[in-house]
């Protein structure tokens, strides 16, 4: 971090605040120049808050020349997170592939569209349970029942179970139940159930939020890590943009900058991004090219009937041609589903 001082500035005030930067255990680099002096601040900078130092009145401005977000940083950990789910690895060469409904609908329709998708080569089941929709009128899922049903489709076909998490009262039962604990967009950023799952050590899914920033991604990301979890897999699944005629604007550019800023592992929704079926395929396909670790994708066996989503569901059949010709993209990567 580098403050630069404003001409005025007293001697006093300045060893004031190299005092105060100090007691943070961090060291300061003084250039006095003819007019100003700057303060050069290095060492563990990411405890120190800047609107302290932004709002001593001698202070011209602050730039930052490091990242806030440390436990998630490649810079500190330069190998890539590979993350173990029931026998099964997230991120490094392995592609991590999640399908299913948008909502678990029935015992019928969750454990038909699990037993298709794994027959396409899918290594995950998702299905909300807990759905966080835009209106309180629309279908709000089938909560505790929808988890029943998940874990009946679990026992039928082994795939392990990825759902949302709406609050931190149901911590303890999404830890016996589920095995990817996802985080939706809309929570991205709630701080109080970051820090609960940080407590845990499941997997977390992390949506981006719908206006988010990598950084604050990324800052949400180490909201769970500093609590000691750090099985968190990124997810892109696309931003608001002035952009109409999607749903969201797939922001692809992300991955290659969290392969550069993090170790963690980054899938791309391209469901939620396009919010149209006939989109999801172009743009999982770009998904896998730019180097995503995987997907999560819609699926559902009758789509204009679906109780959430069924705009933006692919069929199974669909699916299937997906999956083989993501695997041949996924070579060039030098991956595999
Ligand atoms: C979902 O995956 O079902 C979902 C609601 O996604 P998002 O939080 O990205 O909108
Ligand atoms: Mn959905």
């Amino acid at each position: 971090m580098v403050v630069i001082m404003r001409a005025d500035t007293p001697a006093s005030e300045i060893s004031r605040l190299i005092k105060k930067i100090e007691e943070l255990n961090c060291m300061v680099n003084v250039v006095k120049g003819e007019t100003q002096s700057i303060l050069g601040i290095v060492g563990d900078t990411t405890k120190i808050d800047s609107s302290i130092i932004e709002a001593n009145e001698y202070v011209d401005r602050i730039t930052k020349v490091q990242q806030p977000y440390k436990l998630a940083n490649k810079l500190f950990h330069p190998s890539q997170t590979i993350i173990n789910v029931d026998g099964r690895t997230i991120g490094g060469d392995k592609l991590t592939i999640i399908a299913g409904p948008c909502s678990v609908e029935s015992e019928e329709q969750i454990i038909e569209i699990a037993k298709s998708v794994k027959m396409s080569g899918a290594g995950f089941l998702r299905g909300g349970a807990f759905k966080p929709r835009t209106s309180p009128y629309s279908f709000q899922g089938l909560k505790l029942e929808g988890l029943e049903l998940l874990k009946l489709a679990k026992k039928e076909t082994g795939l392990p179970i990825v759902t949302e998490i709406m609050s931190a009262d149901m911590i303890e039962k999404f830890i016996e139940d589920v095995d990817v604990i996802q985080v939706g967009a809309r929570n991205m950023q709630n701080f109080e159930l970051l820090k609960e799952l940080g407590k845990t050590n499941k997997p977390i899914l992390l949506k981006r939020g719908l206006s988010a920033t990598v950084e604050e991604l990324l800052m949400s990301a180490e909201y769970i890590m500093s609590e000691g979890n750090e099985n968190v897999i990124l997810c892109e699944r696309g931003i608001r943009t002035f952009e109409t005629y999607t749903r969201n604007t797939l922001d692809l550019s992300i991955i290659p900058i969290i392969k550069r800023q993090s170790h963690l592992p980054i899938i791309v929704d391209p469901s939620h991004a396009a919010g149209i079926w006939w989109m999801v395929e172009p743009l999982a396909k770009a998904a896998i090219a730019v180097g995503a670790d995987g997907l999560i994708i819609e699926v559902h066996n009758d789509p204009s009937n679906a109780k959430c989503d069924g705009q933006q569901s692919i069929k199974p059949e669909k699916f299937k041609i997906l999956m083989d010709d993501i695997s041949k993209i996924a070579k060039i990567e030098g991956k595999h589903i």
